[in-house]
């Protein structure tokens, strides 16, 4: 079939008017096997979601006992609450990570940026501070596609269409991208340093009784390509952010659930933590769309002494089904060590791509954390010329992989001021010596 049949036939409106996409039947550990019975290692676990591989009996078991035994759906906006969901949220906030200590599951990351935002905002109103409803972001930053979420996402081809809806209560601030944004001869503490300043001259410039909240990736994802801070640069924000009150927010829905090598990336920031944190891609492991929000407990003290309820949520909040399923994968984790694997199995796929990838002519930068790693692309690795946009380079580099029976992640359209050509390497928790040679 041509794609030009392919695309007229289908009754999906598919991302790509382009192409005639391969139909997936079924996975096995980290192949994804097609309808020709082909199998193809998908290296990237798609958007960096599918942190146990394709096929996990324990979670399928989960969640046919769960249908078998247990409720399918129950309204959140009605009395009642669900085992699965109270257990999902027990299991990852029963110690309190960084005060974390309540937790909202909504279906898609976009989601959870929407709510984190709302309930910052509700925040300061049960504060008796409601005019903070400006945000700082960072350019070339990605938390998500639904109007809420891309006000605050730095991502320049994905808001152009809709410039008119993007909030003017939004401003953003430079990443902590090394690779180009640090000058020779600069240290990371002055590098660091000079961030910092920027982002008090911001909000010195907008007012701090008028901010609500910062919003960072702990480990930028898809636009920078697993882009981790130099040393010092969370500690900066985290004071910053404490000196004038502002909340923290850290985007973890691609980076986090243990893809670094502890269960949150901010762990390894040397801070005590957001106060306000996004989860996803991994919290289901791809076998259900679960995200969440969890939040500090002084945010609930606040939020509880007010109206008396959230002003946020959504029919499928909750979903007794998704947490279910997030149950039994965040079990697999626990129980086979596997935040510890991605530990350690991320050193050797580091060193892999060190030795093999890193002296190529056109590789620029490798970069990353446990098992989520990226590699940036330039035409000259002397000046770190990038690749002219229209050269497309990075979407070759993702076509002759799939030739090669690799489905890897490359960037996604114009992020904004650096082009930035990179592919993600972040294969399952459960990845085999074999498999990341
Ligand atoms: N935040 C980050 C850091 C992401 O990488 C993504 C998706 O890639 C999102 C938010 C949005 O998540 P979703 O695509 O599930 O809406």
């Amino acid at each position: 079939m041509t794609v030009d049949e392919f695309v007229s036939r289908s009754h999906i409106l598919h991302r790509s008017f382009t192409e005639s996409p391969a139909k997936v039947i079924a996975g096995d550990g980290i192949n994804l096997i097609l309808e020709d019975g082909s199998r193809v290692i998908d290296a990237s676990c798609g958007p960096s979601v599918s942190c146990l591989g394709h096929s996990q009996p324990e979670i399928t078991k989960g969640i046919v006992s769960h249908l078998q035994n247990d409720i399918a759906y129950v309204y959140s906006g009605s009395p009642y609450t669900n085992g699965a969901t109270e257990e999902l949220a027990t299991m990852l906030l029963a110690n309190k990570p960084g005060g974390l200590s309540k937790a909202i599951f909504v279906n898609s990351g976009s989601e959870a940026t929407d709510a984190a935002l709302k309930l910052a905002v509700q925040y300061w109103h049960e504060k008796g501070q409601p005019q903070r409803t400006h945000f700082i972001a960072r350019k070339q930053s990605y938390h998500g596609n639904t109007i809420g979420a891309l006000c605050v996402s730095g991502h320049e081809s994905r808001r152009a269409y809709y410039k008119d809806f993007m909030s003017s209560n939004v401003s953003f601030v430079d990443p902590c991208y090394a690779y180009r944004m640090k000058h020779d001869h600069e240290s990371d503490q002055s590098f660091v340093d000079r961030l910092a300043r920027q982002f008090e001259d911001e909000i010195i410039r907008v007012g701090p009784d008028r901010i609500a909240g910062f919003v960072a990736e702990t480990v930028s994802g898809t636009t920078l390509g697993c882009l981790t801070a130099v040393p010092g640069y969370f500690k900066a924000i985290r004071d910053i952010c404490d000196r004038y009150e502002i909340l923290l927010i850290l985007d973890e829905i691609i980076c986090g659930m243990g893809k670094t090598g502890t269960m949150h990336a901010w762990e390894q920031e040397g801070i005590r933590g957001p106060d306000i944190q996004t989860i996803g891609k991994a919290l289901g492991a791809g076998f259900v769309p679960l995200s969440g929000v969890l939040l500090h407990e002084k945010i609930f003290d606040s939020l509880s002494t007010g109206s008396g309820g959230l002003a946020h949520g959504h029919t499928f909040q909750a979903h007794p089904l998704a947490c279910a399923a997030a149950v039994a994968a965040q079990k697999i984790i626990s129980q086979q060590k596997l935040v510890e694997s991605a530990k350690s199995m991320g050193k050797k796929l580091e060193a892999l791509l060190r030795k093999e990838i890193e002296p190529l002519p056109l590789v620029g930068d490798i970069r990353g954390r446990g098992l989520f790693w990226a590699v940036e692309f330039v035409l000259s690795k002397e000046h770190k010329t990038p690749f002219p946009i229209e050269a497309n380079f990075c979407s070759r580099v993702v076509k002759q992989s799939l030739e090669m029976g690799l489905n890897i992640l490359g960037n996604l359209g114009h992020t904004g001021e650096y082009q930035v050509d990179h592919i993600m390497v972040c294969p399952p928790y459960t990845v085999t010596d074999g498999e990341l040679e």
